[in-house]
């Protein structure tokens, strides 16, 4: 591919002094999990968010999976997602023996709001699961007062969303839980596999017990937990890049601008602003309607182009009759056949952009 979604060569090559730097000393200091470098990086991380505290884990879905086991959810409770996702929200859930709902989301914003939500709260129903999807916010005043007059938690999937701001508060900061990946194509990503949870003091305390195999500060092992320790390399590596986090945020914006500019006035569709949100450019998704034509004149072109998601989650193989839909979900079939993401990374040229631009310009029609 000539111009690919996103180049992680391209990135380390812009920061590769810091980054051996702390590899090096981390591999000097013999201490490879847990430790100071990554109690530094969880408490960077927290500041960055506004939130209380954080804990490094071993992914995005373990931090799901350790924040709904945190929050006491089981066995015999529903957790509601949206249907517009990416698997890991809803095996996250049956990871922990829940059963995920799975309601359609807005056209408006491509997320689900109170109004997708609210029919599907049953008895069973113990938390919500909002994901802020592509790196725009979901509309968390409104979901929280639902949860709250509902006596239900809200774990937030901020995986493609750090330092996306709603209502002036940074996500994952909302909920009673906020759960991030470092999936190394994420806006903060590692050189490997990382996530966190981040929350009050007694959450990130409790999540930091049940990745260590439940062990408590004392050593004795209290509950049944699991292996999902962030290690020393990775922190290391993530505590560099939270430094550049806002300055990409900014240059991932200024990308999206221009695309927002060409494409205005032509058939594309351009990303929904959040209202009351910022907007940090995880990916860049357009709608169109004969999405096949522009994805053959990119592909043929030699620029990638992603499909976020092509097949709605609740048909994937392994949730078939392992979810409850209790909607139709029209909004996420639709744009599983309409959806296209452009090229969008902070070290990504104009001139490679134009040439972006280009493409999809004469598949279109202009
Ligand atoms: C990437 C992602 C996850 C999972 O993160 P991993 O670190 O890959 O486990 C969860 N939810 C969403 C919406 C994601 O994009």
């Amino acid at each position: 591919m000539n111009i690919p979604l996103f180049d992680p060569r391209r990135e380390y090559a812009t920061i590769k002094n810091d980054i051996d730097r702390v590899i090096s000393e981390t591999l000097a200091s013999g201490r490879f999990i847990g430790g100071e470098v990554v109690r530094g990086f969880e408490s960077r991380f927290a500041s960055f968010l506004g939130a209380d505290a954080a804990a490094g884990v071993n992914s995005g879905t373990d931090a799901l999976r350790l924040a709904l086991t945190a929050l006491g959810i089981g066995p015999g409770d529903e957790v509601i997602a949206p249907a517009n996702t990416f698997t890991a929200t809803i095996m996250a859930i049956q990871n922990v023996g829940a059963t995920p709902v799975l309601v359609d989301v807005d056209p408006s914003s491509y997320m689900m709001t109170p109004s997708t939500i609210e029919p599907a709260v049953t008895r069973s129903t113990r938390a919500i699961i909002p994901v802020h999807l592509y790196g725009a916010t979901a509309r968390m005043d409104k979901i929280c007062e639902l949860a709250r007059s509902g006596g239900l938690f809200v774990v937030e999937d901020a995986a493609q969303a750090h330092g996306a701001e709603f209502l002036g508060r940074r996500v994952g900061t909302w909920g009673d839980a906020g759960c991030f990946s470092f999936y190394p194509s994420k806006n903060l990503g590692a050189y490997g596999d990382g996530g966190a949870v981040v929350g009050s003091n007694g959450l990130a305390e409790k999540v930091r017990m049940l990745r260590d195999l439940g062990r408590d500060e004392e050593g004795n092992h209290v509950e049944v937990g699991i292996n999902s320790r962030l290690d020393a390399l990775q922190a290391g590596i993530l505590d560099v890049k939270l430094a550049y986090l806002d300055k990409w945020i900014a240059d991932r914006r200024a990308l999206a601008s221009r695309y927002d500019e060409a494409f205005a006035g032509t058939r594309i569709v351009g990303p929904i602003k959040p209202e009351n949100g910022t907007h940090v450019y995880h990916l860049y998704v357009v709608r169109v309607s004969d999405r096949a034509h522009v994805l053959d004149a990119a592909r043929t072109a030699g620029i990638e182009v992603g499909i976020h998601y092509p097949v709605p989650v609740h048909h994937q193989p392994a949730h078939v009759g392992r979810v409850k839909v209790p909607f139709e979900t029209p909004v996420t079939e639709a744009l599983a056949s309409e959806i296209a993401s452009l090229p969008l990374f902070p070290q990504m040229t104009t001139d490679e952009q134009d040439r972006v631009i280009d493409i999809v310009h004469s598949a279109v029609g202009g």
